[in-house]
């Protein structure tokens, strides 16, 4: 399959050409034809498959075509819903890529900084928004944007919108926008509350699933370290001090963890930062840039501050404790491992996070290779860790939900085959 097959048009197929996408993701074989039919979509589909441009791609080109049939002035006539201004960003990142020979124009508001650059964008007209909704509820009520030109809607990563408390802003967002559209709702996991919010928005939706396990664990090289607790800051030193390390993301399980890592490592003369939902956005994108950029040689991340955020040749993910749901390994060392690129994931486990480890193995139906030679062994029980036959650490631990796989929430969707 390539774009060519997909259909899509010239100034697009250029664009992706020059961001040396060749073929196109599972996630974007599926939904471009579908939204290009105008259908509605709900995609079950994680940050790293793909699904910007999995929706950007059509969305530009339906807009292209009805600038080239309706000469209007300028409206904004896509809407593109997320919850975090560094979701925001990447978004419309994506979209000058893929749309530099599109002529269709966007902008990206949110909140934390003055409004002045955003609202001079919004008065040059725009096509597409992307926005997050507390800012973009500010301006609308300053009737510095309107809706009613609205083709096609876009709620992105609608779990997180709900984990963050946005949900009420999102509905309001909703009720300012013309009912005949088509809407596009994208979202990791399927908690009730979603559901519920997608049978109210959409009409005769498609689903679509990917999962993100084999794809993107294939590519990747793991190993684990057993370690005791107390040794694996100087284990995660140890590791840093071979320079092929170029950039690691490192996770903890607490926002807490994450700030003793970075205060460990700048003691040790490290370059880190934290990046978690206790640092301002100001901090969170500054720490983000600077690891970007190569000026910061470790990020240190909660997974849920970590979630969505792209990271281009990352070199290594280091699993500084070992999540206690088996999916979350999976979206965790995904971060490295982009686009075909190889990548390794580095996983400390201590004596109790044994019971994780043998879930995730079970998940993703390998055994993790075992780094043995470290200066700090966790000497007991190291050899014990056989696939056992009782009921999973993960039934007794998963408190926040799973990833649904690919079947539909509900039989009357109509599922991608
Ligand atoms: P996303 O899931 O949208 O965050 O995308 C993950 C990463 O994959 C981004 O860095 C994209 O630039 C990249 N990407 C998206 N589509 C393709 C493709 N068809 N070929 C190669 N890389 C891609």
């Amino acid at each position: 399959m390539t774009f060519e097959n997909l259909e899509i048009i010239e100034p697009i197929l250029k664009a992706l050409k020059e961001e040396g996408y060749t073929h196109p993701t599972p996630v974007q074989e599926q939904s471009i034809p579908i939204i290009l039919k105008r259908n509605d979509i709900i995609g079950c589909a994680q940050t790293g498959t793909g699904k910007t441009a999995a929706f950007a791609i059509p969305i530009l080109q339906i807009l292209k075509a009805e600038s080239n049939t309706v000469r209007n002035a300028r409206s904004i006539r896509n809407l593109i819903l997320t919850p975090t201004r560094e979701l925001a960003i990447q978004i419309g990142e994506s979209f000058s890529a893929y749309g530099k020979y599109t002529g269709l124009k966007h902008t990206v508001i949110f909140g934390g900084v003055t409004q002045y650059s955003q609202t001079e964008a919004l008065k040059a007209g725009v096509d597409i928004l992307i926005a997050t909704p507390g800012r973009l509820l500010d301006l609308i009520s300053q009737k510095f944007i309107h809706l009613h030109n609205l083709k096609i809607f876009v709620l992105d990563e609608a779990d997180r919108m709900l984990d963050m408390g946005f949900i009420h802003d999102v509905k309001k967002v909703i009720a300012q926008i013309p009912k005949k559209r088509q809407t596009l709702l994208f979202s990791a996991t399927m908690p009730p509350e979603i559901v519920k919010l997608a049978d109210t928005i959409l009409i005769d939706p498609i689903m679509i699933a990917v999962t993100p396990v084999s794809s993107t664990v294939d590519v990747i090289d793991q190993a684990i370290y057993f370690v005791d607790k107390k040794d694996k800051n100087a284990l995660l030193s140890h590791i840093l001090k071979d320079k092929s390390v170029l950039s690691a993301l490192v996770f903890t399980r607490t926002k807490h963890g994450a700030d003793k890592v970075v205060r460990y490592l700048e003691k040790e003369h490290i370059s880190a930062e934290a990046i978690h939902g206790n640092k301002s956005q100001n901090a969170r994108q500054r720490a983000l840039t600077n690891f970007k950029a190569k000026k910061t040689r470790v990020l240190v991340a909660t997974d849920i501050a970590a979630r969505g955020i792209d990271i281009d040749e990352l070199s290594h993910v280091i699993n500084y404790e070992i999540p206690n749901i088996p999916e979350t390994y999976v979206h965790r060392i995904g971060r490295t491992g982009r686009a075909g690129l190889s990548g390794i994931a580095l996983s400390f486990c201590d004596e109790e996070e044994k019971e994780f480890l043998r879930d995730i193995q079970r998940l993703i139906s390998m055994k993790i290779p075992i780094m043995d030679e470290h200066p700090f062994p966790l000497i007991a029980g190291q050899h014990e860790l056989v696939i056992e036959k009782r009921s999973s650490a993960r039934n007794r631990n998963n408190n926040q939900g799973s990833l649904r796989r690919d079947k539909p929430y509900r039989k009357n969707y109509t599922t991608y085959k």
